[in-house]
């Protein structure tokens, strides 16, 4: 792939990197390339980060043709830049592509790209273990027209936030509210895509949650309101007596998570029992009354392991483990930041330097 370079002569003054936040701040620069239907994939070109001048007809902003990945760029104490498992990223956004008619990206021409924009942006990078840079490729359909078609034309973009530690005073334990009204996703509906649909149809429920002094919402299936989904925007593992258990992905209703995935990867390795399999919010409750739920956590790229110490079901208080961060999802936090941050040898091979 031919990237062009169009490097800007203004660069911004960088923020306070002790209050970075969560993509409040962007870098100089923004990867873009183009698609039309007789030139494929074309003009990839390097430019200076700025607002997108399209059309108010586009096809994006009326039927939410559209997608989005989320991965980060971590520096090591010797200085070395790197990603972790980017190829997962990449295979799901062509999974993604799939779902929402978007055509197909070429993996190893998305990877170069991800690289030179990180690259060209590299003195962004924060130094600090805990803070990264987030990298957020996207795609949105450019047709200027209103009839409900596949657009034939499209741009791909690539931005990049410095981010900080996701829990400013180390890993807490998050208050989480079971939702039975709203649902995320259906069988057969766009769950397993990352999608900014699912986002804005979650917003209500995580509304909800917000007003009652919840971060997450648990998600239930969208048929019968009895099995569990995910927990907010990440994937979700409970411990009952002993046994890791997080949803199966086979109903199309999750997102297959590439923190998910190495979590399942790295309980194997060490020989704790781990089962995907569908798992009713009864069966989790009923273990919580009788002592037997151990821990619970989210799994995401964000905030990599998110510890849950309480579970409200309809005002119903469930303490997990105490309000305090669990064995393994302590474990598997420090392990996988760990690897990313280049302190704990990568034995698995997952990450790629820049
Ligand atoms: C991105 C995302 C996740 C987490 O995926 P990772 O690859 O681990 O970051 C989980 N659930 C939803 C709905 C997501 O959009």
């Amino acid at each position: 792939m031919n990237i062009r370079y169009e490097l800007t002569k203004n660069k911004k003054v960088k923020p306070d990197y002790n209050k970075l936040g969560f993509g409040q701040y962007f870098t100089d620069h923004m990867f873009l390339m183009n698609y039309s239907t007789e030139q494929g994939w074309h003009d990839a070109r390097i430019v200076p980060y700025g607002p997108l001048a399209l059309d108010p007809a586009c096809a994006v902003f009326h039927y939410a043709q559209e997608m989005f990945e989320g991965m980060k760029a971590y520096k090591t104490k010797n200085g070395d830049i790197q990603l972790f498992r980017p190829m997962k990223n990449i295979e799901r956004m062509n999974r993604t592509n799939e779902r929402m008619c978007i055509p197909q990206v070429d993996p190893d021409d998305v990877l170069e790209a991800i690289k030179a924009i990180v690259r060209t942006d590299a003195d962004w990078i924060p130094e600090e273990e805990g803070k990264s840079l987030y990298i957020r490729p996207f795609i949105i359909a450019t047709d200027a027209k209103l009839g409900v078609h596949p657009s034939h034309t499209y741009l791909f973009a690539i931005i990049l936030s410095p981010v900080g530690a996701y829990y400013a005073s180390g890993i807490n334990p998050v208050k989480i509210c079971i939702e039975r009204e709203y649902v995320r996703a259906v069988k057969g509906g766009t769950g397993y895509a990352k999608v900014g649909g699912n986002y804005a149809s979650s917003l209500k429920g995580q509304e909800k949650a917000e007003s009652m002094g919840y971060a997450q919402v648990l998600w239930l299936d969208g048929i019968e309101r009895k099995y569990i989904d995910e927990v907010g925007a990440m994937n979700v593992f409970f411990v009952i007596d002993g046994e890791v258990i997080t949803p199966a992905l086979n109903e199309g209703n999750i997102l297959p998570g590439v923190t998910r995935a190495s979590t399942i990867e790295l309980l194997k390795t060490w020989g704790i029992p781990v089962t995907e399999r569908r798992l009713a919010i009864d069966e989790v409750l009923t273990a919580a009354k009788e002592g037997r739920l151990n821990e619970a956590f989210g799994t995401g790229t964000a905030a990599v392991i998110s510890p849950i110490g309480e579970l409200n079901d309809d005002g119903t208080k469930h303490i997990l483990n105490n309000n305090e961060i669990g064995p393994i999802s302590q474990r598997l936090y420090d392990t996988l930041t760990g690897i990313q941050w280049g302190t704990v040898e990568d034995t698995m091979g997952w990450t790629v330097k820049v």
